[in-house]
């Protein structure tokens, strides 16, 4: 029988609806270190200019692994290294050597080439390393390197917001962003509604419970994708205290590629900055002041037999 929807039917009829796209981070291992791959995932390669998030949330988050990634290059992007416990020492070839604790930003970028490590204390960090691309505009410029130690952070009912990069409401982070985009760390201590710009597009990852996103749940290491269009979302946490980092900002605009350390325009960017690294070439990637083995990159796969 069809007729008239009645008002068991309005819930289909649900305009102004916000629309999540719940996905499943993946656990995959990085030298040595378990991590959650939230981005890239299948068939989406950015969130605004964000590329890469990975979770350093080990599976016995009371136990995590000492970080130890030796030196190894990056092209075409920024690296935003984002604590939640322990702590790291940065060195790069640009000769900084900065010590990274929870609270603090580190930002790293590669313009056309930059080659980094990074060393946690033996009791190992829990934290988020996130990759940023770089516009056309700035990414064959010069390497630079930002250490953060304190960000703005804002107060409201529903718990704080800490500004990582990008501006929300009265705080504006300090951190250098090459395009319209923001990154926060949010703890909530009770049911949230966000101002959201209408032109950024948005991904919310829960760090260590499941959270509310509008209507769709969204479990730790998951990302919630929200595309453009809403002025304010709801993120209510499953109990209070739950930590939530957002990500978001304008469509890039730019079709980019990724191969290991490289965010590039083409393979043969890529091929060129792989060969630049096997060859120790110190005009693209310099000396890196750390005791840790450099890492080979293996053979781009577009030029295996
Ligand atoms: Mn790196």
């Amino acid at each position: 029988m069809s007729g008239p929807l009645d008002d068991k039917d309005s819930r289909w009829v649900n305009e102004g609806a916000i629309g999540v796209e719940v996905r499943q981070g993946r656990t995959t291992d990085v030298i040595g270190t378990s991590v959650t791959r939230v981005l890239p995932t299948k068939g989406r390669r950015t969130i605004g200019a964000w590329c890469f998030v990975d979770l350093i949330i080990p599976p016995d988050a009371h136990d995590p692994d000492p970080l130890e990634i030796g030196p190894h290059p990056h092209i075409g992007l920024s690296t935003v290294t984002w604590l939640f416990q322990g702590e790291a020492l940065h060195s790069d070839s640009l000769g900084t050597e900065q010590v990274i604790r929870p609270g603090q930003l580190n930002l790293m970028t590669s313009g056309r080439g930059i080659a980094h490590a990074e060393l946690s204390t033996p009791d190992g960090v829990l934290g988020a390393q996130m990759w940023i691309a770089l516009p056309e505009a700035t990414r064959h410029g010069a390497p630079a390197f930002e250490h953060h130690a304190t960000l703005p952070r804002l107060e409201r009912s529903w718990g704080e917001a800490t500004v990582l990069i990008g501006t929300y409401a009265e705080a504006a982070s300090p951190a250098r962003a090459d395009t319209d985009l923001i990154g926060m760390d949010l703890v909530l201590a009770g049911s949230a509604r966000l101002e959201l710009r209408s032109d950024f597009e948005y991904g919310v990852i829960p760090i260590d419970r499941a959270v509310k996103v509008a209507d769709d749940i969204v479990e730790p290491g998951w990302l919630g994708l929200v595309e453009r269009g809403p002025e304010e979302l709801s993120i209510e946490p499953s109990s209070p205290g739950a930590r939530v980092l957002l990500v978001g900002g304008a469509p890039l605009g730019e079709r980019i590629q990724m191969w290991w350390n490289f965010v590039a325009r083409s393979k043969e960017e890529m091929t060129e900055a792989w060969r630049a690294w096997q060859l120790h070439d110190t005009d693209r990637f310099g000396p890196v002041p750390s005791k840790l083995a450099r890492l080979d990159a293996p053979p781009p796969p577009w030029l295996r037999p």
